[in-house]
């Protein structure tokens, strides 16, 4: 789609520069195929050059910028250390977008996360593995928000105009869990429908990530010594999750979304609790 409304094409990742009328533009997947009359400006993130991935010894640092084709190469990457057995996820969590060759080439971690769509991927899976974001605004002041906690209703998030995602950060200690993961569509290749995602740390927290079938990301968490039984657990996602905070549009009416998240919870728990406990080989 044209942005006929565009005067100028800036090259800045500056939020001093950002003024009404601007906008951050990353892979422009969105911003291309949607559309805003209200647009004057776009600020072109690509031009920053940020190293899309580094890993360090207390986890990997994203630039916001990183491809999902960049995301997905990371268990290839030889700098990661075959502990981090939670590395496994990416893969599938790439694999839940409907992606053509654009989404797959352009589309960024930061716009899928400042774009916080029920369906968002990088949003489980960052989530699921207690990501934060490091965020910068127009003020020169720079916070730091755990991705869970970021997205709060169906394409609604907690950043303020101008405000940038830098970078997200995820740990150490998650990136060791052992994980299990499980999704849902209507049809074969069709949006996510609900998502679950389990982790198990080393030092026995269970955490449960639900996304996609609600209208942002809902946790669970276990204490080493407090591991539900199935029947627990459906009981704490009934009182975790109201009725309403199930996503309903045409991928998956809430009611079903309902009944595939107390599935795939349900199975998840048996994976993570049924096969080798924490501190098993890769
Ligand atoms: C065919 C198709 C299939 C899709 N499938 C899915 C899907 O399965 N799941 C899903 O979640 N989405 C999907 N999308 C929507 C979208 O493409 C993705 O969410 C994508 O990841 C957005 O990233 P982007 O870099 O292209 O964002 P852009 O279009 O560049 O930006 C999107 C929004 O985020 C803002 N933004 C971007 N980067 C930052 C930053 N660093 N800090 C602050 N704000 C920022 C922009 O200003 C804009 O408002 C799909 C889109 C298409 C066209």
């Amino acid at each position: 789609m044209d942005l006929n409304t565009i005067e100028a094409m800036v090259p800045t990742a500056d939020p001093r520069e950002f003024r009404t009328g601007d906008a951050w533009l990353a892979g422009g997947t969105v911003l291309f195929s949607e559309g805003s009359p209200n647009l004057t400006r776009l600020l072109d993130l690509t031009s920053a050059g940020w190293t899309p991935v580094t890993v360090r010894t207390d986890g990997i640092e994203f630039a916001s910028t990183c491809t999902i084709a960049e995301l997905y190469a990371v268990p290839e990457d030889p700098a990661v250390p075959p502990q981090w057995r939670a590395i496994d996820l990416i893969r599938p969590a790439c694999d839940s977008f409907v992606a053509s060759f654009k989404i797959w080439n352009l589309s960024t971690m930061g716009g899928n996360i400042a774009t916080s769509l029920p369906a968002g991927p990088v949003i489980s899976l960052c989530a699921a593995l207690d990501g934060s974001l490091e965020i910068h605004a127009p003020d020169g002041s720079t916070r730091r928000e755990m991705v869970a906690d970021f997205v709060v209703g169906d394409a609604a998030n907690t950043l303020r105009p101008g405000e940038l995602i830098r970078s997200i950060f995820v740990p150490d200690h998650a990136l060791r869990a052992r994980t299990a993961f499980r999704r849902l569509s209507l049809t074969n290749l069709g949006r996510t429908g609900a998502m679950v995602i389990g982790r198990l740390d080393q030092d026995g927290l269970l955490v449960l990530t639900v996304s996609g079938s609600t209208t942002r990301p809902m946790q669970l968490r276990f204490g080493p010594g407090d591991h539900p039984t199935p029947y627990r657990l459906l009981a704490r996602l009934d009182d975790a999750i109201a009725p309403a905070d199930y996503h309903d549009d045409i991928h998956g009416r809430r009611p079903w979304r309902q009944a595939m998240t107390r599935r795939l919870g349900v199975e998840v728990l048996g994976e993570l609790l049924s096969s080798p406990g924490p501190g098993s080989e890769r």
